[in-house]
């Protein structure tokens, strides 16, 4: 089976705004989601029942092909419950209820690699009920997308089919029921995606 490979602070904004280091360390930090938290488009989004902060975090997924190289990307949400994340970083405690949570996984269609610009200058931004919320861009990644699937491929050992989430950049913030989310990358407009989080 498959594995869904995360990647946090990747982004030196992002980390800073979650008052942690914005230096890359000498691994990337690595976590897990399960299978069970893809969503496709258009959702919707179901905010998991007493959760009081899901924050979005867009990202640029890839997906694995032969020879743990790129295969195709796609543009995702690594949604967080933030509250229960912070609880977990402060008891040392695994993040997979904050993070792995049924429908944490939000992924827009695949396009492969060879159609998008090359993955170390990819722009794309979330839209939040038409408000930009977050723009990122590869280039300011603290590790390339090929590093980090050498770096996975070495500790994890890579397959076909395995996704990565490359990190998010900054503006992370909290979502609420109703909103419409659009994932959208200059030019690649085959990785445009519309998410509705679910009415209350
Ligand atoms: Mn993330």
């Amino acid at each position: 089976m498959p594995t869904i490979f995360c990647i946090g602070r990747n982004y030196a904004a992002h980390a800073r705004e979650m008052g942690a280091s914005a230096d890359a360390g000498p691994e990337a930090v690595v976590f897990l989601k399960p299978w069970q938290a893809l969503v496709a488009p258009p959702g919707p989004l179901h905010l998991p029942a007493g959760a009081t902060e899901i924050h979005h975090e867009a990202e640029l997924v890839v997906r694995v092909g032969p020879g743990a190289t790129a295969d195709a990307v796609a543009l995702g949400l690594d949604l967080t419950d933030r509250p229960r994340q912070a609880a977990a970083k402060k008891a040392g405690e695994p993040w997979a209820r904050a993070k792995g949570f049924r429908g944490s996984a939000p992924v827009g269609p695949f396009v492969p690699v060879a159609a998008v610009a090359p993955l170390d200058r990819l722009a794309f931004t979330l839209t939040v009920d038409g408000a930009v919320r977050q723009r990122g861009d590869t280039s300011r990644m603290l590790r390339s997308v090929a590093t980090l699937l050498a770096e996975l491929d070495e500790a994890f050992g890579l397959r076909t089919g395995d996704l990565v989430f490359t990190g998010t950049p900054e503006g992370v913030g909290p979502l609420a029921p109703g909103q419409v989310l659009e994932l959208a990358a200059d030019g690649a407009p085959g990785l445009a995606a519309r998410f509705v989080v679910a009415p209350r």
